[in-house]
Order: C-alpha cells, then structure tokens, then sequence
C-alpha cells in the first residue's frame, strides 16, 4: 500500500514507523505544545491550599491529576455527579459500527487520581464573593481556589418542534447526544441504525438526507462532518459490514450551516471544501439557521436572512445548539454580553476570571472563540498546572494558553484528516500537512486515542 504525504509517496512499513515515532511522542506526552512552552512542569507549590473542581469529565480529571502534581500538599476536591465517566469522541465510531459503547465508558472511581476527595453531588450555585459553592446533597464546599470545569449543555428545544426525544425517531440522528451524569450515548447507538436505514431506503428510492448544524459554538467541531462523509462512504458498501452495489448515487446530502464556512480554520475549511467537490452528490447552504421542524411532513424551516426557507428530508441529523450548564449562566461567573453571554468568564490566556483571581475555567464550558474539543482541555489542563501552582507562590503564571484545538475528520472509512489549529492558523503537533486526510491518522483516532485517553490523559501525563 502506498501512502502520499506532502508530494512523495511512503511505503506502509514507512508510514507505521512514523506512526510508531508520533504514537510514542504521544503516549510519552513528549510532542511538541501549541500553548504549552515546555510540557515539563516547573512549578510546584508546597503550600496548603484548599482546591475545589467542579465537574468530573475530560476536564476536571485532566487537572486534578495534573493539580495533585504541581500542588502536592493542597486538598484537593472533586465535585461530580457522573459515576461513569464516558470518552465522547468514540461516539462517531459507533455510530460507523467500530466500538460498542460500552467500550467508551470506565467508573469514575477507577479514574480518580489519588487522594482527591470525589463529592459525588451537584454544583447548584456559586458563591464567589464568599468563596464556596453550594451543591445539592452536601451543603456549601469552600475553596481557595476554584476550577470549573461543567461542560455544556444541549438544546435541542431551541429548535422549535424539535424534543430530545425525538432522536431516534422519525427518521432523526444525533451523534452528540449523550447524558454526561449517566454515562450514556444514545445518539451515538441511533446514529448506527439510522445510517443502515438510510443504505436500506436507497435500495429502493431516491432519498434526501439534511445534516444541519445550529450557530452556537459545538463540541466536537468536526463530528457532524465525520457523520456526513462516513455516511457517503457507507453507501458505496464500505463500513457497518453492509455489503452491496455503490448506491452513493441515489443519495442526496444537503449540509446547513449557520456561518460561512466549514470549519473555523481556513485552510481546513479550504480543504474539506475541496474533499466535498470530488463527490456530485454533496451540497452545503450557508448562512441557514434551524428554527423549527415539522416531523410529521419532514421538513425543515431554516431562517436564511430575512427569507423563511423550507427544506424536505427523508433523514435529518441534528447537531443539537449548545450553550454553558444553567448553574454557570445563572452565576456571577458568566459572561454577560456579546458572542460568549452566557458561558464562563475567563482570560483567554491565562484561563483565570477576570474579577474573581482565584477562579479558574477549562474545557468547554470556557467562553473562548477557541474550539471546544478534548485536545483543547489537554492543552488548557497543563496550562492550569503551572498557573494554579505558581498562583499560590505568589508568582506571576509561568503560562499561556495559545487556543489549540483538534478535530480528527473521518473523511471516510479508513482516513482522517487530523485538523490541528489555532485562531491564528494551523498547529500540527507532527511534521505532515495537517489538511491531507489520512490513513495513519485514522489508525492512532481509532486504535490509540481512546487508550491514551483512559491511561494517560486521564492521569494528566498526556
Ligand atoms: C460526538 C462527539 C465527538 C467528539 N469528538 C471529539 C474528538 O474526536 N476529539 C476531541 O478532542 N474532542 C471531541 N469531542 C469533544 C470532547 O468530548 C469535549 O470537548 C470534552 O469532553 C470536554 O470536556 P469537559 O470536561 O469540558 O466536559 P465534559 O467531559 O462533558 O464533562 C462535564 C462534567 O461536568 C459535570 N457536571 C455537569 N453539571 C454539573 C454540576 N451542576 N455540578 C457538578 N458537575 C456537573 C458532568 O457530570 C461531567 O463530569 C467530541 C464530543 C462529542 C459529543
């Protein structure tokens, strides 16, 4: 097998040995940082302190293994109600039939770094000004210093007609829904048998299928794009183990999106738009806005300027509007206007709030116009490391997040184009052009991540 990378063509054992090299310097945690000047911690604190994390998902696990480092004699306190802890970027595998869902979940208490405190309960207000918060089961926690780290939350009554519980039914999908607290993915299940209804109704008629993604910031940036081309791919007969003639033809994809453009970062936006010319049966309306759905008749009514346009499917995915946990909107923490109202208050740089100094934010509940993905809370965790220790030494942060993020495109089954960027441009972590789409990049998506994730990740050493 050949494999092209920037021009010249590499031999499969050639591209397993760069595989193994950026593989390694993955594990190891050894790969060059975006935001990060060196990944070697060089601050600790001995100080006692009084550490407080609210959510226990990528990001509060990420930066309590990392804080348990960098401030060894600080309490440290988790507070999370999820007893499961789900690794949401598998969600698109199974959808394309590779992982079981169970595949993605390990018990939050396997995970837990040690000698956090884990308060399984819910943040139910914030208390700045008193410096504690207030949670359900347990009365008020006080802090010296707090992390947030909730997440977001989906909106799908945003679109008028449209209930969670619709997905599933009525010829919809939804790869992203899942219930953090629970450990569930339905959406990532329904996606899968949803794509097989689509390949069986194209054995028998002409079928449109509507991906339509809202103007909220996303997590996942690049999950519903991986859905659209899997999907297409899947018609030809590859993936789910559905075998049969090419019936890419009989499918019509229509992608809406909110803006006007792809992706956020030109030159994969460039890219993918050039991987969606090769296909005839792909087409993408700009500046479209979700607002209702009609079930029944199947169709959807998009605000596209000032005109109301309709537009019929026989299958829709919805990649549902996101915005911050109610208890960070409702709280002095939030922003309060503009593109980021709503979502948490933090320096872009140093992730610190601009006006309570000893709270601190990561992950997707941040208001950046950096992309919220996993790969952005590695970043932004070893970030905190540093800061927070330095913080309590009375020292100026030692570190600056730069805004990387990361969208792995399955741009079919078999290659993935590893989008690394920044709002400043492109940020490869390894020497090859990071708009190819590629087999070696799907190979470390799907055969590496996940265990880096759980084995690494997870105990702040990636
Ligand atoms: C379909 C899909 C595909 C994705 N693919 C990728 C990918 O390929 N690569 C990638 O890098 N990223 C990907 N992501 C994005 C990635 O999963 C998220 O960006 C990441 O999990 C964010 O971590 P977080 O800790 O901020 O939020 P979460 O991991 O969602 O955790 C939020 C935590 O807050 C807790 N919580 C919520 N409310 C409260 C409360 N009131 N009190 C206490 N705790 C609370 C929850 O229980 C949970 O523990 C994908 C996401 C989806 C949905």
């Amino acid at each position: 097998m050949k494999i092209s990378s920037k021009g010249s063509t590499m031999e499969r054992r050639d591209a397993l040995k760069v595989m193994g090299i950026s593989g390694a310097a993955l594990l190891a945690g050894g790969g060059t940082s975006a935001s990060a000047k060196t990944k070697l911690s060089t601050f600790a604190s001995k100080k006692k302190a009084d550490i407080v994390i609210v959510g226990g998902g990528t990001a509060g696990m990420t930066v309590a293994a990392r804080l348990r480092r960098s401030a060894p004699n600080a309490k440290i306190t988790l507070i999370a109600p999820n007893e499961t802890h789900l690794y949401q970027s598998g969600q698109v595998y199974v959808a394309a039939g590779l992982f079981s869902e169970f595949d993605n979940k390990r018990p939050t208490s396997e995970l837990l770094p040690d000698n956090v405190t884990w308060v399984k309960d819910k943040v139910t207000a914030f208390d700045p000004d008193k410096n504690r918060v207030q949670t359900a089961k347990h009365n008020t926690v006080p802090y010296d210093y707090l992390v947030v780290a909730l997440g977001c939350e989906y909106d799908y009554n945003a679109v008028e007609g449209l209930d969670v519980s619709d997905i599933g039914k009525h010829g919809i999908a939804s790869v992203h829904l899942n219930d953090i607290e629970k450990g569930t993915s339905t959406g990532a299940i329904v996606s899968r048998l949803w794509l097989k209804a689509i390949r069986r109704k194209a054995q028998r008629s002409e079928v449109k299928v509507l991906f339509s993604d809202p103007q909220t910031p996303v997590k996942g940036e690049g999950a519903s794009l991986s859905m659209l081309f899997l999907a297409n791919d899947m018609l030809k007969g590859n993936g789910l183990k559905i075998k049969g003639k090419d019936l890419q033809h009989k499918v019509k994809f229509t992608l809406t999106k909110a803006g006007k453009v792809l992706f956020p970062s030109a030159k994969i936006d460039a890219a993918l738009k050039r991987t969606m010319k090769k296909t005839d049966n792909v087409s993408v309306s700009y500046g479209y806005i979700l607002k209702r759905i009609d079930k029944e008749k199947k169709v959807a009514v998009y605000a596209n300027g000032d005109e109301e346009v309709n537009v019929s499917y026989d299958y829709l995915h919805i990649t549902p509007p996101m915005k911050a946990p109610q208890v960070v909107r409702d709280s002095k923490l939030s922003i309060k206007d503009g593109l980021h109202k709503g979502w948490l208050d933090v320096d872009e740089k140093t992730l610190r709030h601009p006006k309570y100094r000893n709270v601190f934010g990561l992950g997707d509940v941040v208001g950046l116009s950096s992309g919220k993905s996993g790969g952005a809370v590695r970043e932004q965790a070893i970030v905190l490391q540093d800061n927070i220790a330095a913080i309590m030494e009375g020292k100026v942060e030692p570190m600056s997040y730069e805004g990387y993020s990361v969208s792995p495109i399955k741009t079919r089954y078999g290659r993935v184009m590893l989008a690394e960027y920044t709002p400043k441009g492109l940020a490869p972590m390894f020497p090859l052009d990071p708009t190819t789409p590629r087999w070696i990049w799907w190979e470390m998506d799907l055969h590496l991540m996940r265990r880096a994730y759980f084995d690494l990740m997870m105990r702040g050493m990636l």
